[in-house]
């Protein structure tokens, strides 16, 4: 023994991330595997990956940074980043993020850690604010319903398309018109989806719309070189022959003009980027999309709808949940399963901090600064292609080349894709020095103008930029939360209070079955807000994009070793749209074979419901494969239906470990199968976080998959989005990944059109997955693996003694995941899986997912960022409320008078006066002792589903139905 002091060697040992990601310490990890049964974590893989699929050789993705070294190293590549003045517009514009908003939403895990609003009783705050960004949408488009976000512009614009194709009455039509002065990225993605659905695109000036036989039109408006014309005349001669008309529109020019529904428009649609969320190279932002309330049931993507709860108060919720894309499958409207929540909440808070009048002069400044860069070009006799405009001037130029280059030198961007032109979009944060300096590349430095002169002739002669027939008269933002909170105090206090209503991963752990809820570590979400990656236009030069294509090069590198494909595309900006862009890839394939007529798709019963959506969005038939009493995929039945099928074999989508939470033993077989018949394997990567470092999608034998980076790779879940779904592809395959029209991808498909609107998709939240790998580094990340599955074994072994745990395999352990079966307790107690996931709540637990992918039952993934400590936490509240439903079960409780069936209890219930249950008020709402130490309140009672669909709300409702009667 020896009390000497430690060395300066040994104080200065590395403080490694690893064990920051990883909850259980060494000790914990111990005392799990003890009570599992396994003497090791090696130990315990073995008994539960099957040997023949795993990895021979350890991943290359070097060896974990410390936070700070992974920072500064990072910080070095984003300053590869040129960052100019952005005037490129096409959909992304430079904007101010109040800082009450970057710091209290974008930086605050309270928001971006959330999960999806499945269980509103505890996301009320969230679904109030997407609620007002429907608001927005629907106040600004002039349109009755507005849905929760959707990705991009382009991809809601391929929406539109398909909603059109629904509900258009010219049944018989199969071509959709896009105009010409439409964004060339929203064009690019229609075609392709187009492609896929089989519809003819005909294109052409918007004024000869009616003339074609379609059964819907796209439009831009103002249109993308910056034109505000009149449409409503084309869109009434379209609808006089049935079509349906979609109108692509820029949300900030709606402030001021005539809404797209007051023109007649059936469908309006774009981004609401400007509204305070940075352009960060082409995304995450949300889309918005309006349309008629006839055509609720046909709209894409998520909506909020306003219900009332057991109080019969007002009470926000999904509404029409029963056609959430995921949940109809085959039958689903679109695949969109993760959208842009995060982002959609920043729009509406933008809006709620501005307020109407606060809007109107953004809105009016950009204007009067395109009138005064417009009178002063045209004085000195240059040629504007367009004499109306909001904020987007195209310029005829002799020397575009010129042009754009002097500019490039002065700091400047301009629009570079138009002939004979250059483009220029202004935005909030144009200043007069920015007039001053376009002036100054445009005409040469010896013009002599000056804003003020210029703003004196604008404001006493005024110009007619805006036809008088497309000024908006009618009002915006009247509601009253966006006029409310305009000073920061104000809009503090706002956002807290929405906040403190939302159970997130700040509070407890949540552990959803295949969403993988890990811990969003702050030091990888601190570069997403740095200028070097935010301030980024898409389409800049990628000479000025050096720090960017070095991080998207060196993550697709770690991520093709760790999935063992060749190729990767970072394009798709959900794991839906992964699979969409994979499903396309398959059948680019098989049409470059000559085998194009490959039209069917196997899918296990068992698979989640995006897969089919996403079969369906390629015009693949859907073929369901069953599963077996142990939860595999019926291998003699995948292999019948493959025979059945034949030479139409596309491919099969699998799921791997199975959604059942089991590494099937015969996975290599259903490969071979697939491939024998002449189809291709589709593994979908939501479940990766059982795969990495110990096995691998390409080394197990599949062709494609995609990657959730929002469940594996630590991009947090934002309130049900962003995330990103890039596709790793085997070789064969790497000639069909999306391309881009305005910017070619060196290591995409030659003449393969696009699925996002930008070409590296989401790209500003690449930095997290890239800071989460680099800081574990191949040790950290397969640890992270076997944690996760240690913590699912160990939830599985403690509950197994109150609750059968439906699936496990040959050596009775389970995978990263496992599903406990409430069915045999309904039966017997009348308690259901709905109560018992709300009746967590009290317990301040979010609920696991709930009958996915079997009815009855939950399905638990509790990572392996939760501590022992958490598990054990989450264990004792689900043993205590299996005692609290023996007491139904023997009639000791009622069976509506009792904490379940109540379950969630309110502060409303506590303090009722009137309180006459069986139970006291103590049990309700503080059921387990360490539920005092941090009580969650859910903030309102349950939420009555049926009463919401049937009247169905989607804009706020007034204040006065607040007041409680
Ligand atoms: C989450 C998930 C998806 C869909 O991913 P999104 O990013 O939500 O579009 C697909 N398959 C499985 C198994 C999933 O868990």
């Amino acid at each position: 023994m020896s009390n000497t002091s430690p060395t300066l060697a040994q104080l200065e040992q590395k403080d490694t991330f690893i064990r920051r990601h990883i909850g259980p310490g060494k000790g914990e990890i111990e005392e799990m595997l003890s009570a599992i049964g396994a003497s090791s974590l090696d130990d315990l893989i073995e008994q539960t990956v099957p040997a023949g699929i795993a990895l021979p050789e350890p991943l290359k993705c070097g060896e974990g940074a410390t936070e700070v070294e992974a920072l500064n190293e990072l910080k070095a590549v984003a300053q590869k980043n040129k960052i100019n003045r952005s005037f490129i517009g096409m959909g992304y514009y430079d904007t101010h993020v109040p800082n009450v908003i970057l710091r209290n939403v974008l930086e605050n895990p309270g928001w971006y850690t959330a999960y999806t609003p499945y269980q509103p009783e505890i996301a009320q705050g969230r679904l109030e604010a997407i609620l007002n960004f429907q608001q927005v949408t629907i106040d600004l488009t002039g349109l009755e319903l507005a849905s929760a976000s959707l990705l991009d512009e382009g991809t809601a614009a391929a929406e539109a398309m398909g909603l059109a194709k629904r509900v258009s009455k010219n049944k018989k039509a199969n071509a959709f018109f896009i105009a010409n002065d439409v964004h060339p990225q929203t064009v690019d993605v229609v075609e392709t989806r187009a492609e896929m659905f089989g519809f003819e695109i005909i294109k052409g000036e918007a004024e000869e719309a009616a003339e074609h036989d379609i059964f819907g039109a796209l439009l831009q408006y103002p249109t993308s070189t910056g034109e505000v014309k009149d449409i409503s005349d084309i869109i009434a001669a379209v609808q006089a022959k049935k079509g349906i008309v979609a109108v692509a529109a820029d949300l900030m020019s709606l402030v001021m003009l005539k809404s797209p529904g007051e023109l007649g428009a059936d469908v309006a649609l774009g981004s609401a980027q400007r509204f305070g969320v940075p352009m960060g190279y082409g995304g995450p932002h949300a889309a918005f999309f309006a349309t008629r309330d006839s055509y609720k049931r046909s709209l894409p993507g998520r909506i909020i709808g306003v219900s009332k709860d057991t109080r019969g108060r007002p009470a926000l919720r999904m509404a029409l949940q029963t056609r959430e894309q995921h949940i109809r499958r085959e039958k689903a409207n679109s695949n969109i399963c993760t959208a842009q929540v995060l982002l959609a909440n920043m729009a509406s808070f933008y809006a709620v901090y501005h307020g109407p009048q606060g809007l109107k002069t953004i809105a009016e400044r950009i204007h009067r600064f395109a009138d005064i860069l417009a009178t002063g070009l045209t004085q000195k006799g240059l040629a504007l292609k367009h004499s109306t405009y909001f904020d987007t001037l195209t310029i005829m130029v002799d020397n575009k080349e010129a042009v754009l280059n002097k500019a490039y030198e002065q700091g400047l961007n301009l629009r570079a894709d138009l002939e004979g032109a250059v483009g220029v979009s202004l935005d909030e944060t144009t200043t007069r020095e920015d007039i001053i300096a376009l002036f100054d590349v445009l005409l040469g430095e010896e013009h002599g103008l000056t804003v003020e002169d210029l703003d004196a002739s604008v404001t006493t002669q005024g110009v007619k930029s805006i036809p008088d027939t497309l000024v908006r008269t009618s009002d915006i933002l009247t509601h009253e939360v966006f006029n409310k909170y305009h000073s920061e105090t104000e809009m503090l206090r706002y956002i807290k209070s929405l906040e403190n209503k939302d159970l997130a991963l700040n509070h407890s752990m949540i552990s959803l079955g295949s969403c993988t809820m890990k811990l969003n570590a702050t030091a990888e979400m601190i570069p997403v807000t740095w200028a070097e990656f935010g301030q980024l236009h898409p389409f800049a030069p990628l000479n000025q994009a050096e720090g960017y294509q070095k991080m998207i090069a060196e993550l697709a590198e770690w991520l093709i070793n760790v999935t063992g494909y060749d190729n990767l595309s970072m394009q798709p900006n959900s794991g839906a749209q992964g699979e969409y862009a994979g499903l396309l890839a398959i059948q680019r394939y098989h049409e470059s074979r000559g085998e194009g007529h490959r039209n069917v798709c196997l899918i296990p019963s068992s698979a989640h419901g995006t897969n089919p959506a996403s079969a369906q969005m390629v015009s693949l038939k859907v073929v369901v494969v069953a599963c077996d009493a142990n939860g595999n995929v019926d291998l003699d039945d995948l292999r019948k239906k493959a025979e059945e099928v034949g030479d139409n074999l596309s491919c099969a989508m699998i799921t791997y470990p199975s959604t059942h939470g089991v590494y099937e033993e015969t996975v290599r077989e259903m490969c071979d199968i697939v491939h024998q018949y002449g189809g291709q394997v589709y593994m979908d990567g939501a479940n990766m976080n059982a795969q990495v470092g110990i096995t691998s999608p390409g080394f197990i034998g599949s062709d494609v998959s995609h990657l959730n980076l929002h469940k594996t790779f630590c991009i947090p879940h934002g309130g049900g989005g962003p995330g990103m779904g890039p596709i790793g592809v085997k070789s064969h395959l790497a000639p069909f990944l999306p391309n881009h029209t305005v910017v070619n991808i060196e290591t995409a498909g030659k003449n393969c059109g696009a699925v996002s609107a930008a070409p590296w998709g989401s790209a500003s939240i690449l930095p997290i997955s890239y800071m989460y790998i680099k800081m574990m580094g191949s040790a950290g990340l397969r640890k992270a693996t076997e944690v996760a599955i240690l913590n699912a074994n160990y939830v599985a072994k403690q509950l197994e003694g109150h609750f059968p745990v439906l699936y496990k395999g040959n050596n009775g352990r389970v995978a990263h995941e496992c599903i406990i079966d409430l069915r045999p307790l309904k039966e017997a107690s009348g308690v259901t899986e709905l109560d018992i996931a709300k009746r967590l709540n009290d317990y301040g637990f979010h609920a696991p997912t709930m009958s996915f992918p079997v009815a009855g039952t939950l399905m638990i993934e509790p990572t392996e960022s939760e501590a022992k400590y958490e598990l054990d936490r989450f264990i004792n509240a689900m043993v205590s409320i299996r005692q609290e439903i023996a007491k139904v079960e023997s009639g000791e409780w009622d069976a509506t008078d009792n904490p379940l069936h109540n379950a969630p209890h309110t502060l409303a219930d506590i303090c009722d006066s009137d309180w006459n249950r069986s139970y006291d008020r103590m049990l309700a709402a503080y059921p387990a002792p360490e539920v005092h130490r941090n009580k969650f309140w859910p903030t309102v009672n349950r939420i009555d589903d049926v009463y919401g669909d049937r009247n169905l709300i989607c804009s706020c409702p007034s204040i006065e139905s607040y007041v409680e009667e």
